[in-house]
C-alpha cells in the first residue's frame, strides 16, 4: 500500500513547517489520476499522526479531477483515468490536470503568550 510512504512524507513535511506547534488541519490537493485513495490517506493519517503534532488534526482532501487536452482538435476533456479517447477520436491527450498531490494549507494551534 503506497498511500502509507506518501502519509508518512506528508506527517513529516507538516511536522518540520509546524515549529513545535500543534497542527490544527491539514488540506490535501489530490488529482483524480494519481491512483492515490483518499480514504487510505485518510486511514494512514490516523495512524501515521499518533504521538506527533499533527495528532488529532483534522484531515481534509480536495480531489481535483482530471483534465486533458486533445492534441488533434484541442478540445478539453475531464478524465477519471490517465488516459481516454476524445470525440473526434483521438488518443493522442495531453494531461494538464489531476495529477498532483499538494499540500495547500497547514493551521498551526496560535499559543497565547
Ligand atoms: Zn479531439
Amino acid at each position: 500500500m503506497h498511500e502509507l510512504g506518501i502519509t508518512q512524507n506528508i506527517v513529516a513535511i507538516v511536522t518540520e513547517n509546524a515549529q513545535q506547534k500543534k497542527v490544527k488541519r491539514v488540506l490535501l490537493e489530490i488529482g483524480k489520476l494519481t491512483a492515490i485513495m483518499p480514504d487510505a490517506i485518510r486511514f494512514c493519517f490516523d495512524i501515521c499522526s499518533q504521538g506527533t503534532l499533527l495528532e488529532n488534526a483534522k484531515l481534509e482532501i480536495l480531489e481535483t479531477p482530471g483534465l486533458a487536452k486533445c492534441r488533434q482538435c484541442g478540445a478539453e476533456i475531464t478524465l477519471e483515468k490517465p488516459f481516454g479517447i476524445c470525440n473526434c477520436g483521438s488518443k493522442h491527450l495531453d494531461l494538464i490536470a489531476g495529477q498532483e498531490l499538494k499540500i495547500k494549507e497547514i493551521e498551526i494551534e496560535e499559543l497565547c503568550v
